[in-house]
């Protein structure tokens, strides 16, 4: 197996249209950028910086990427064409690491076409990058899947950026497995992560396993030292000590934290207990009535602070769906009541959005809106390695922008590399 072209100086999921050295397939992500020059202007509006709100600002953008923030006042001459925001925000736009559908096609499809539907369905609740997940099934469909995320990332969706891929399963605990298919998970095997590594060609970002499972430990070692990817615990039975050694061992990520691990008791802490008193772990939050209490996510704020804390949505295909109804991996779920479920009632990953995500950390959890947008975009643009060109309002970094409402955070633009890609129709 040749694993040459995977070492960890291989760029992986090259996000804009500069060429590196060493960069192997087209130096593109496929955003409008890759093919026309942007140059656009933001006026009057309360700009979503890192660490504050900019009141009456103005962003200017040329040739996709953030080139000048400061008061709209402060502008000298006004660029054309220009957006007057009229108050309303302007934000980073959202990376939503971890989702299985959308528009009614789901991540294990093997088809690149479709998966452009998938990833595009998402502009309109304010998603610009996207990491799409797997599921537990047999080998050679998780190649397939592995291979079709890796063509359109490097082929570009023609709007939200394809960042690559999240391996979910099979190297999970069946005890945990929620709605992975408990025939297709296996014990962890270096040599089939090596071969997933391969079909996903350099597009593989994070690995998700449980350490409790024999060899685990070896993997946690290979994806995070010697592929430098993110290592994450998740669909597990671990004890507190067992996932505490994995975060020794290099994971840092915990996948949907309370979701598929056993529960904090304070004599038996658990994998999610570990989480909480980790000085160095983020952890994924799926923020719906249906996978999280919102004290539990305060919890999980007050334990690791906005900086480790992930917002991701977990979607199923029936977000954005025109049936309501839908596939994850081979199962038909349907959406009915805020709820996606299997015909058995049981859940079935979810059908959140991120700007729900955003919406009821704000309005359930009570955080400031630039808290919440900063869980949903820098964090997870930190935990990727790419926060030097995405995740926030930042000069130099590529114009991912959303225009929201500040009333009720609705999306009424969404910009990839400064080319609009969504328009509300309110
Ligand atoms: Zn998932």
């Amino acid at each position: 197996m040749d694993l040459t072209r995977l070492s960890p100086r291989t760029p992986r999921g090259p996000i804009d249209n500069r060429p590196r050295a060493g960069q192997h397939g087209p130096a593109t992500d496929g955003s409008p950028t890759s093919r026309v020059t942007m140059d656009i202007a933001f006026l009057h509006g309360r700009i979503i910086l890192e660490d504050r709100i900019l009141e009456d600002g103005a962003v200017v953008v040329q040739q996709g990427a953030i080139a000048w923030i400061g008061p709209t006042l402060e502008l000298r001459a006004r660029p054309e064409p220009a957006v007057d925001l009229g108050g309303f925000y302007l934000s980073p736009g959202f990376i939503d690491l971890h989702l299985h559908g959308g528009g009614g096609v789901d991540s294990m499809v093997g088809d690149p076409e479709a998966l452009k539907t998938l990833c595009r369905t998402h502009e309109a609740f304010g998603t610009t990058a996207l990491c799409l997940a797997t599921l537990s099934a047999p080998i050679d469909e998780i190649h397939r899947a592995l291979t079709a995320i890796q063509q359109l990332a490097v082929q570009g969706t023609g709007g939200a950026r394809l960042l690559g891929a999240y391996l979910e399963g099979p190297f999970i605990n069946p005890a945990r497995c929620g709605p992975h298919p408990t025939e297709h998970i296996l014990e962890p095997d270096l040599r089939t992560l090596q071969s997933f590594a391969l079909a996903a060609g350099g597009w593989l970002r994070v690995v998700s396993l449980a350490p409790e499972m024999p060899d685990a430990e070896q993997l946690i070692h290979w994806v995070a030292h010697e592929m430098q990817l993110l290592a994450a615990v998740g669909h597990t039975s671990a004890t507190c000590e067992q996932t505490e050694a994995a975060l020794q061992s290099g994971c840092r990520l915990i996948t949907h934290l309370f979701n598929n691990m056993m529960p904090f008791h304070h004599r038996d802490p658990n994998a999610a207990g570990a989480a909480l008193a980790s000085r160095e772990a983020c952890a994924e939050l799926i923020l719906d009535p249906n996978h999280l209490h919102p004290a539990a996510a305060r919890i999980a704020l007050r334990c690791l602070g906005p900086d480790r804390i992930v917002l991701i949505t977990d979607a199923t295909s029936v977000v954005g769906a025109p049936e309501g109804t839908g596939l994850l991996g081979k199962r038909r779920v349907i959406y009915q009541d805020g709820v996606a479920q299997f015909e058995d009632g049981h859940l079935a990953g979810s059908a959140l959005t991120m700007i729900d995500a955003v919406r009821a950390f704000i309005a359930q959890v009570g955080v400031e809106p630039a808290v919440a947008v900063r869980c949903a975009s820098l964090v997870p643009a930190r935990l990727l390695g790419i926060a030097d060109r995405l995740g926030s309002i930042a000069v130099g970094k590529h114009a991912d922008l959303l225009v929201l409402d500040p009333d009720d955070m609705r999306v009424l633009y969404t910009y990839v590399g400064g080319a609009r890609v969504y328009k509300s129709s309110y």
